[in-house]
């Protein structure tokens, strides 16, 4: 049909051609989403690792402050100031502080420890500050310049223990710029101080881990026995403090790139759901709006028909009543073949009239039925007795095949109906061979009613449409049968209206079968 092929083309147009666009243009701008999400993320996890970085200093610079107090407060070169003794005693990884002018060139210092101090070490330590002179008057002339800036003492300090200095000056106005080293051991310094920390940011998200650049394994990962090596990090950043150290950041289970994948697979596979959804919405659209436009049709057509099926007995009526009026039919065989024709039409009227109002009343749920215990061979020999006349008249011969003696729950007036259409469809179509097989028989939980017939039969494409409301099938030699297309759709509501179902087998040229099932009455 040309228009609902149209309406198909606006719908698709309407609808799948926005949606394949925007897929197309979402699945090649995913990759680039990709790749910004890896930026977005990478910054996220420098952010988190700039934050441990910061919190390193902040330690340091606490430290850095008690000195500067100590120093401006109490420090004497001999024993070993209250600030300071505190500091060592609260802080493992802080083994020695030491503390000199810088204006000699062999500088006079003191050293400030847990335990004693060697003479061998403050020889070293003598060493490392002429050695690093420069640095140290670089770091002056800083702090002179109000920046206060923390130096590594760079010196091979040997020993068992991995130690590390950090200078920084102060300034007092009694002493004026002084030296002041702190020795502390990095791996200690991260389990102790900066590793509770990384616990807090990593929660369940994050994998923080610190390492030693020369050891493979890390000296510390919020993981426990963590043995990933550096390269294995999603980012690395050096440790501001110590140079020799680097901080790692990944993702808990799946990498960053993994989970880019993932959700880019994921996207991917929601955007073809939506695709297919809405193929499948459309479809389901165009096929109701095709069913509308064929109903629309079946409608226009069921005016006409109905218009003529009505037209034809009102003009024999008409024509015969004026004959008769006139009193020009003198015989009285003759006005008894005139009567005889006035009631067959006006019966044919009311059957056409009937079937439309027993319609609309269905449709209308307006019609109420009153499912009863009915035995349907019984009911079945009853509307054939009444039918007899009729079906040998338009010679037709039937048999009544009793398979089961059933009992059914059916509204009986409903029945009736139900199988007069069916015997009244079987007789209209058929030509050639005129018989109909009627069969009663029980299935599952169902009595059933067949009726068969040798006539015209009905195609396949038919067969999915003739329960339709005002459906007729428009081609074949009896298409011009009369008739309004309500027939089998009544027939259908009903059925439906008491839970059974209704079934055809049909082969154009061989005939049809209609199967009717009403729900078995078990008491
Ligand atoms: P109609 O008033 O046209 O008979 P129905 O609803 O009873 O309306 O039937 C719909 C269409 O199904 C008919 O137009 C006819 O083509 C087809 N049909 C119904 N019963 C039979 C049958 N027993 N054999 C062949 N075709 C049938």
């Amino acid at each position: 049909m040309k228009s609902t092929r149209r309406i198909g083309l606006l719908l698709a147009l309407v609808f799948l051609l926005p949606a394949l666009f925007f897929s197309v243009y979402e699945i090649s701008s995913l990759s680039k989403d990709e790749k910004m999400i890896q930026e977005i993320y990478s910054k996220q996890l420098e952010a988190i690792l700039f934050s441990v970085n910061q919190y390193s200093d902040d330690i340091l610079n606490g430290w850095i402050s008690k000195i500067e107090t100590s120093i401006k407060d109490d420090v004497t070169h001999d024993s070993i100031p209250p600030r300071i003794r505190s500091l060592l005693d609260y802080n493992s990884s802080l083994n020695y502080i030491f503390i000199c002018d810088t204006a000699d060139n062999v500088p006079r210092q003191a050293i400030f420890s847990r335990d004693s101090v060697n003479q061998d070490f403050r020889r070293r330590v003598d060493d490392a500050l002429i050695n690093n002179y420069q640095q140290i008057q670089q770091l002056t002339s800083y702090k002179k310049s109000g920046f206060q800036k923390v130096g590594l003492l760079s010196y091979a300090w040997g020993g068992s223990e991995n130690l590390e200095c950090l200078i920084f000056i102060t300034e007092d106005p009694v002493r004026g710029f002084q030296v002041v080293g702190l020795f502390i051991n990095p791996d200690t310094f991260i389990q102790d101080l900066v590793g509770p920390r990384l616990q807090v940011i990593a929660k369940d998200q994050f994998i923080l881990s610190a390492f030693n650049k020369g050891l493979a394994a890390p000296v510390y990962s919020t993981l426990s026995a963590d043995s990933t090596s550096v390269k294995a990090e999603a980012l690395t950043k050096d440790f501001w403090l110590f140079p020799d150290y680097a901080l790692g950041i990944r993702t808990k289970g799946s990498s960053i790139q993994d989970l880019i994948s993932e959700r880019t697979f994921n996207n991917l596979i929601l955007l073809i759901t939506l695709d297919v959804i809405l193929i499948i919405a459309v479809i389901l659209v165009f096929q109701n709006v095709k069913k509308e436009v064929q109903l629309a049709q079946n409608k226009a057509d069921f005016v006409s028909n109905v218009s003529h099926e009505i037209r034809t007995p009102l003009a024999l009526i008409s024509m015969f009543a004026e004959t008769l009026e006139m009193g020009r039919v003198k015989s009285e065989e003759k006005k008894q073949e005139y009567y005889a024709i006035i009631s067959k039409e006006t019966h044919r009227l009311s059957g056409i009239v009937n079937k439309i109002l027993n319609f609309s009343q269905t449709e209308a749920n307006k019609k109420v039925l009153n499912p009863v215990p009915l035995y349907i061979v019984a009911e079945m020999k009853e509307i054939l007795k009444t039918y007899d006349f009729h079906l040998t008249n338009k010679g037709f011969e039937y048999s009544l095949i009793e398979k089961d003696n059933v009992k059914v729950k059916a509204d009986k007036e409903a029945f009736i109906e139900i199988t007069v259409n069916l015997i009244d469809n079987a007789i209209k179509y058929s030509a050639a061979r005129k018989f109909i097989e009627i069969t009663i028989g029980s299935e599952y939980n169902y009595g059933y009613v067949v009726v068969k017939d040798y006539g015209v039969g009905i195609s396949s494409t038919d067969q999915k449409h003739i329960f339709d409301k005002f459906y007729r099938v428009s081609t074949g030699d009896l298409a011009k049968t009369t008739g309004t297309g309500l027939g089998l759709s009544l027939v259908k509501q009903l059925v439906d209206a008491q839970s059974g179902k209704i079934t055809v087998v049909s082969l154009p040229g061989v005939g049809s079968s209609f199967t009717v099932y009403f729900p078995l009455e078990m008491n």
